[in-house]
């Protein structure tokens, strides 16, 4: 028997009405009857901050830990130091930054994802919100609620995607996928930048151009999209200066991780106008407080804000894939079997990916 705790968001009345939300504490991945019915104890709750919280109460006997991105229980070096049992650390999505992995490394803990779970349901979001900054959808959106009616207004400020030169830091599964489902826009050019090549068909098979240094794309690009993970080599990656190296007037969309962006240099560029728009689902700490600048923030032309929860990798579609692949996760655990490769993230005191960053 093993004790498994799951740290979920809360779906409150719509998870009630809705039991395809299986990320929430109200449907426990949709495994919480199984895991029962062979014997485990399986604690579930979305109280996951201070020493007090439910997550601090029981991490410290737990033998698997369950976390989402969506509603991140930080599991830093202190709460690792605490779970004297923990083995295995599952990430219900994709993204496992909210665990320290090098303290996860130290203990041997194994780290798994549910790779590629979700990567289409982001792509699409980062291709609506490219339209959506760029089309000046919201503020048009808001006129239309506010009973009013000025074209010019917004069409001061809308533009087409197609001729723009658009490109991705990271190219991964998700990058990957942006890339693809832009093509059908008839860009300029489509740039991407990572250290990971692509396979020379994946590459040939979008047109998009390989450049060598992030400064290349920062200068080159109307529009950016961040889709690499949050590592030691990626935070605050976006600061002032690189945003002062990106054409005046351009859109940076991060669906990628929030602390990847500068929390203020976003604000001031937007506020300058020096961008144009910033648009994503992720925040710099989740639940995003009352008062995170980036709720409000506007452009000069009252717009260029396309800011949403923690969504997009969440939608009921992925909700069935995340939720199936954890259960494997665990029942492959539970059976002594290898994880499939792709999922792991680090094992046996080592990082087993080469996308949380370079590393010896
Ligand atoms: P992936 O592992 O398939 O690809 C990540 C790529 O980023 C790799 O090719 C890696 O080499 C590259 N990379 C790492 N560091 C880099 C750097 N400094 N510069 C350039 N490239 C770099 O991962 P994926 O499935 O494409 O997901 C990427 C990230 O997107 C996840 O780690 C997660 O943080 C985020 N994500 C968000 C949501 C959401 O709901 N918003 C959902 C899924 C994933």
């Amino acid at each position: 028997m093993v004790k498994v705790l799951a740290v979920l968001y809360s779906g409150g009345k719509a998870a009630q009405e809705e039991s395809r939300l299986f990320g929430t504490i109200e449907n426990r991945l949709g495994f919480g009857d199984w895991l029962e019915s062979e014997g485990h104890e399986f604690i579930v709750t979305d109280d996951k901050e201070g020493p007090h919280s439910v997550f601090q109460k029981h991490i410290v006997d737990a033998d698997i830990l369950v976390t989402t991105p969506f509603h991140p229980a930080y599991v830093t070096k202190e709460i690792i130091a605490k779970a004297k049992n923990l083995k295995l650390a599952v990430t219900a999505g994709v993204g496992s930054d909210h665990i320290d992995l090098n303290a996860a490394n130290e203990r041997k803990i194994t780290v798994a994802e549910v790779s590629g779970s979700n990567v289409v349901s982001v792509a699409e979001h980062v291709v609506m919100t490219m339209l959506v900054l760029v089309r000046n959808f919201v503020p048009a959106h808001e006129q239309i609620v506010a009973h009013d009616w000025n074209v010019a207004q917004i069409a001061r400020n809308a533009f087409d995607i197609e001729g723009k030169t658009i490109g991705t830091i990271g190219a991964g599964r998700i990058g990957y996928r942006v890339l693809q489902r832009l093509e059908a826009f008839n860009p300029k050019e489509l740039l991407w930048f990572d250290y990971t090549d692509l396979p020379a068909d994946a590459a040939a098979a979008i047109k998009a151009r390989r450049v060598a240094t992030l400064d290349e794309l920062l200068s080159t690009c109307d529009v950016i999209t961040v889709n690499c993970p949050l590592h030691e080599g990626t935070k605050g990656l976006i600061d002032e200066k690189a945003i002062a190296k990106m054409k005046k007037g351009a859109w940076l969309v991060n669906t990628a991780r929030g602390a990847i962006v500068k929390r203020e240099a976003v604000v001031e560029a937007l506020k300058s106008g020096h961008l144009a728009g910033y648009g994503g689902d992720v925040w710099d700490v989740q639940p995003a407080p009352k008062d995170h600048p980036w709720r409000d923030m506007r452009n000069p032309l009252g717009g260029g804000n396309a800011m949403v929860a923690h969504y997009s990798g969440t939608t009921l579609d992925a909700q069935v894939r995340y939720a199936n692949g954890a259960k494997d996760i665990i029942q492959r655990y539970l059976a002594g079997k290898p994880q499939e490769p792709a999922n792991v993230i680090v094992e046996n005191g080592g990082y087993a990916t080469r996308a949380y960053g370079q590393r010896k």
